[in-house]
């Protein structure tokens, strides 16, 4: 793994920061992914690994009943807290009403404009710094940091809670066996580094699986160039549908190239026909799409 690990934390629960959620009579929705945090260590490693300061604007992720949300919020200028289930809404509110610097948003994250929303409240609260932190229904992690590591947000770190598995091919180096797609992706906008790891008993309900805390440090510029980053992100994508198979074969994924522009485009960018996708660096697969790009355009000109 090419992470750094920043502390670590793995036990039983026995203490609890806030009330555990079965006491505030809400029914975990497993179709929701709900697995409230109830171990306060973990609470605080999560908060303290944010990096969030009185100068920050937090975006908050799926606060259900405010675990993260009230130290979050203690040490934040600004934090905006977006939630799907409304049976949250009240309770979040009764409980960050004091502070005075929470606000709600009652939405699906996955359907908010959330560069919008940040350049609103920067500007609004008069704040610099945003980081994202979230205990992320796990249904939906890979499209939720996909989204925000997209969005051009400005945010300095996304410091998200993931299943322990997604979380390992996310902060594998690529080019390294545990890599996947979405190793690439990430480390195209990011540096990655671990904060904790997390046992299924820090929840409740207890969930199958465990899982890490993630750091994601947004790179200030791309650590490779690319003249196409669709298809840059397609090639990838197709690489790894079929991992088994070699990129010769796996690239014909692709749908509009022939083995033989393939073939060309390999060696173009001096890369083997045998090896598979996982055994690429960034700058191979950049060199690659630029590669097969290039072929394309010079086809086209003919
Ligand atoms: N932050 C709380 C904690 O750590 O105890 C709850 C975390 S729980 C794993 C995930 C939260 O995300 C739930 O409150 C759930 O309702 C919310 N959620 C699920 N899907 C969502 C979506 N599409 N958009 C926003 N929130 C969502």
């Amino acid at each position: 793994m090419s992470s750094k690990k920043r502390s670590s934390g793995s036990k039983k629960n026995t203490r609890y920061k806030t009330r555990p959620p079965q006491a505030l009579g809400v029914r975990p929705a497993k179709s929701l992914g709900q697995n409230f945090l109830i171990d306060e260590d973990i609470i605080e490693a999560i908060v303290e690994g944010s990096g969030v300061t009185e100068d920050s604007l937090v975006i908050e992720i799926g606060p259900g009943t405010g675990a993260l949300t009230l130290p979050l919020a203690e040490r934040a200028g600004h934090l905006v807290a977006v939630e799907l289930d409304e049976r949250m809404l009240e309770g979040l509110r009764v409980k960050t009403f004091s502070l005075g610097n929470v606000e709600i948003i009652h939405d699906d994250i996955l359907k908010v404009d959330i560069a919008g929303v940040i350049s609103r409240e920067l500007e609004e609260y008069g704040l610099r710094d945003v980081r994202i932190v979230g205990n992320l229904p796990y249904y939906i992690t890979t499209p939720i940091i996909m989204k925000l590591l997209e969005a051009e947000t400005g945010a300095t770190s996304i410091t998200v809670m993931m299943q322990k598995e997604v979380g390992d091919r996310i902060a594998a180096k690529p080019g390294t066996k545990l890599a996947g797609a979405i190793t690439y992706s990430v480390h195209y906008y990011a540096e990655v580094s671990e904060i904790t790891d997390v046992s299924r008993d820090c929840f409740y309900p207890v969930p199958k699986v465990d899982s890490v805390v993630l750091r994601l440090d947004l790179l200030p510029e791309r650590p490779v160039e690319v003249q196409d980053e669709k298809l840059f992100f397609r090639c990838i994508k197709a690489g790894f549908s079929q991992r088994r198979k070699t990129l010769l074969n796996s690239l014909t994924g692709l749908g509009d190239f022939d083995k033989n522009t393939i073939a060309a485009a390999l060696d173009n960018a001096g890369i083997e026909h045998e090896r598979r996708a996982e055994s690429l660096s960034l700058e191979e697969f950049a060199l690659l799409a630029d590669s097969l790009g290039g072929i394309t355009c010079l086809n086209e000109s003919n």
